[in-house]
């Protein structure tokens, strides 16, 4: 009997003291990567979830 190493990562994200400023990488397939500015977390970001674009606005507008 294989042994079960799949873990759901609940408790690996701890709630930050910020919100954190996601730097989205260039597109590249279905995903993006994205890092926090601050933390430097790392997140992945499906492009096709596009009902998280305030995150990206918010980018810009930082950026402008
Ligand atoms: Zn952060």
């Amino acid at each position: 009997m294989p042994e079960t190493t799949i873990q759901t990562p609940v408790a690996q994200a701890p709630q930050a003291d910020h919100l954190h400023r996601w730097r989205i990488e260039e597109p590249n397939g279905p995903r993006s990567a994205g890092v926090c500015k601050i933390c430097g977390q790392t997140k992945e970001f499906r492009n096709w979830l596009s009902d998280m674009d305030f995150i990206t606005n918010e980018e810009h507008r930082m950026a402008a």
